[in-house]
């Protein structure tokens, strides 16, 4: 087989995006196909109702725990002239009838933010704990903490910690479940992520940076791949819109959607692929009369329910406070997230059932919201956030040690780190590694990835 284009790349959310741009702009010809009729994958913003509706990512810390999200946003030019925009009071507890601000940053271990002052003072002492252990977001693998869970670490903490902050952080960000989750990666995230105090977010919606990147690239949506096979001289990619063929390809898809694509993939590369399970998330948007708010919130942005207060409902955000442009003046828009147990009883529910249960469980943080909602958006990931198994956290050296080969992979699964970072830090280490596969062999320079 002989292909004029040098990569498809399947799959057009930050992950894919960002490995067509790095290959693009190495001279390399590509192209991006998406199955679905718009780009940004979980970082996808629908435009209705006059709202800005964040479907899945909602925000993200500064540059020094996002670095290769910023070294684009930079590059692309969107640093400059407001369209990244700090997010006001980020966080807070829901505790005793009422939001109490300031949680995850060190105001509230003054103010409390919802904990006891021992319990504050247990926070205090894991976040040294945890610096000093140095976790490597990208490579959770070699964390000292090693295969123990995340129920092991909570287990460890003051039970107000772990009950009122700590797991419902993780069940409502992640939808990790403790004890199937391993703890390096929380851990890893919980040091790098920062003080809540510098979350920011995009004026214009999640998806700006995917737009922009897409903008500059050959994107065909509405293009779903369902079969990829290495033949000799490249890779054919099948689709209902017809097969492509390139000399290499980039699967830049949750992991269970790679392993189902590529069934022939090499022994290693399929056991951590089937060792990558995803958590699946549950988000109803509400869009308001009104610009309502849970009571205390005083102006901030998401408030933490724990499930000792909420066995469904895990978060909510208030969208119109994060950036005032997501709803029109005088209106709200607010998100509800479900726990994982809502999550797993409300995945395959009607849309009707999901807005109906999760609405009255928001009765108690937001009184009278259900007579206020205008309109209801339900989003679904099945594969909402890689679940981090300690089984994918001891395959992941080997995997990462393969050689370049024609299918290569980007996505948040790469290194277990559930965040858009994690996808778009994959994309670099996968764009190197197609280059060093295309290089004529006697060009071919030893890939210099940290990978190895
Ligand atoms: C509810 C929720 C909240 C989140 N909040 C945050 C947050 O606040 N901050 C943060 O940093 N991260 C957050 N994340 C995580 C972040 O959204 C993901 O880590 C990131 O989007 C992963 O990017 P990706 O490119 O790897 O995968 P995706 O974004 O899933 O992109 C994969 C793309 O592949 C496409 N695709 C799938 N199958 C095929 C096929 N067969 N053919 C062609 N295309 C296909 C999909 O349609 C999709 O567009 C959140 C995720 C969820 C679900």
């Amino acid at each position: 087989m002989s292909s004029e284009l040098d990569v498809a790349v399947v799959g057009a959310g930050p992950a894919g995006l960002a490995a067509a741009h790095a290959l693009a702009r190495a001279g390399r010809s590509v192209q991006v196909l998406e199955a679905a009729d718009a780009v940004g994958g979980r970082m996808r913003t629908l435009r209705e109702h006059g709202c800005l509706i964040d479907t899945g990512a909602e925000m993200m810390p500064p540059a020094g725990a996002y670095p290769a999200t910023w070294r684009l946003i930079r590059e692309l030019g969107l640093a400059d002239g407001g369209a990244v925009t700090r997010v006001r009071g980020a966080l807070s507890v829901w505790r005793g009838g009422r939001a109490r601000p300031h949680a995850g940053r060190p105001l509230g271990l003054l103010t409390g933010a919802g904990l006891s002052p021992r319990a504050r003072a247990d926070l205090l002492r894991l976040q040294v704990r945890l610096a000093a252990a140095r976790p490597d977001p990208e490579h959770p693998e070699r964390s000292p903490l090693g295969e123990s869970t995340l129920a092991d670490l909570l287990r460890s903490c003051h039970p107000e910690l772990r009950d009122r902050l700590l797991g419902p952080l993780a069940a409502g960000f992640f939808g990790w479940v403790p004890e199937r989750t391993a703890a390096a990666p929380f851990a890893a995230h919980l040091v790098s992520a920062g003080s809540t105090a510098h979350w920011c977010t995009y004026r214009d919606g999640m998806d700006t940076l995917a737009r922009a990147l897409a903008d500059r690239l050959d994107v065909a949506t509405g293009h779903p791949v369902t079969g990829v096979a290495a033949v000799p001289g490249g890779v054919r990619l099948d689709s209902p819109a017809g097969a492509i063929s390139a000399r290499a390809a980039v699967l830049a898809v949750p992991a269970p959607v790679a392993a189902r694509l590529h069934p022939s993939a090499p022994e290693t590369e399929r056991a951590y692929l089937e060792a990558c399970e995803y958590a699946p998330m549950l988000r109803v948007s509400l869009v308001l009369d009104r610009p309502l708010e849970p009571v205390g919130a005083c102006g901030g942005f998401a408030v933490l329910v724990p499930a000792a207060e909420d066995p469904l409902l895990n978060v909510v955000t208030v969208d119109h406070n994060k950036h005032p442009g997501r709803a029109p003046q005088g209106r709200g828009l607010i998100s509800l997230i479900a726990s994982p147990r809502g999550a797993a009883e409300l995945l395959d529910a009607s849309d009707e059932e999901a807005v109906y249960r999760l609405t009255l469980r928001a009765e108690h943080l937001l009184p009278g919201v259900s007579d206020r909602v205008e309109a209801s958006l339900v989003h679904r990931f099945r594969h909402g956030l890689p679940a981090a198994t300690p089984r994918a956290l001891r395959l992941r050296a080997a995997f990462a040690a393969r050689g370049p080969s024609a299918v290569d992979y980007a996505g948040d699964w790469l290194a277990l780190r559930p965040c858009s970072e994690g996808a778009v830090s994959s994309a670099a280490r996968a764009a190197e590694r197609v280059l060093a596969f295309l290089a004529p062999a006697a060009d071919r320079a030893p890939i210099s990835s940290e990978e190895r």
